[in-house]
């Protein structure tokens, strides 16, 4: 029996595995991490493309079986486990995730992920087909946020295909579509302080249909300070978040940090 709350929509189309595998361009001495390896369909394929598989899964009653399957195999590890709250420092670097995340915590389980940076290699995740748009949204829609900036920041994202609900059991009630991300060797754009930068996109976004100063006002900024970063930076202040590219973000962010 599927577990619906822990978002168990197992894959049932080994040709969607396939182009899955295919994607992720698996070398024979690489190191996968898998999050939800569920029945193991994708394990399976994964197994028989890389180096070593690391599996982490949530439900202990799918752990048992998947022993059961792969224990013998030499290149499986499985660590029962919560992946929102795992540290992946345990795993060794390089190492590439590729994985059909269980959707409800797919947003928390990509902001720890690209908070790895450069200790992962490549990305090839199965996702709602809403959070795949907002991944690789451009500015000047209601599709770009947070989630956009982050993952562009540090990452090439690209829509790979997408999935139809009749390849899974049971079908998931929203569409679905596998995103490849791969981690840029340094952030897009140079930034003086990472922190800061986050602290004014969350900030930005906070209130997105409020202009920047208000929405960062109501996120604790200084409005003074504001107003003279945002003219340093050349960025109209009746501007909201959503229509400032990645660039216009690091340039507000490094005028507040000159202020
Ligand atoms: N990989 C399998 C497949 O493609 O058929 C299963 C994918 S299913 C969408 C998501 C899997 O993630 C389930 O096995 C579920 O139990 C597991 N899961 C849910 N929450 C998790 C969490 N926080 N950490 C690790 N695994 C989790």
């Amino acid at each position: 029996m599927a577990r619906q709350p822990l978002g168990q929509n197992f894959l049932i189309d080994k040709n969607i595995v396939r182009k899955i595998v295919r994607s992720a361009q698996l070398q024979p001495g690489e190191t996968v991490l898998e999050i939800g390896p569920g029945r193991g369909i994708l394990t399976e394929a994964l197994l028989e493309a890389s180096g070593l598989v690391i599996a982490i899964e949530l439900d202990t009653a799918l752990c048992g079986p998947l022993r059961e399957t792969f224990g013998a195999r030499s290149n499986f590890r499985l660590i029962e486990g919560d992946a929102v709250t795992f540290d992946y420092a345990q795993i060794p670097s390089p190492f590439l995730v590729v994985a059909n995340l269980p959707y409800y915590v797919s947003t928390p389980l990509l902001f720890r992920l690209l908070e790895q940076g450069s200790r992962v290699d490549r990305m090839v995740l199965m996702l709602q087909g809403e959070v795949a748009t907002r991944l690789a949204a451009a500015p000047g829609g209601r599709d770009y946020g947070v989630l956009s900036v982050a993952a562009q920041f540090r990452c090439d994202v690209r829509v790979a295909f997408k999935v139809p609900g009749s390849c899974f059991r049971p079908q998931p009630k929203v569409g679905s579509a596998v995103v490849a991300l791969t981690p840029l060797g340094r952030p897009r754009v140079a930034v003086r302080d990472e922190g800061l930068f986050f602290k004014v996109v969350r900030g930005g976004f906070a209130h997105r249909r409020k202009a920047l100063p208000n929405s960062l006002r109501d996120e604790g900024f200084e409005a003074v300070r504001t107003a003279a970063a945002l003219d340093a930076a050349g960025i109209d202040p009746r501007r909201r978040a959503e229509t400032l590219s990645i660039a216009e973000f690091a340039a507000l962010t490094d005028a507040l940090c000159a202020e």
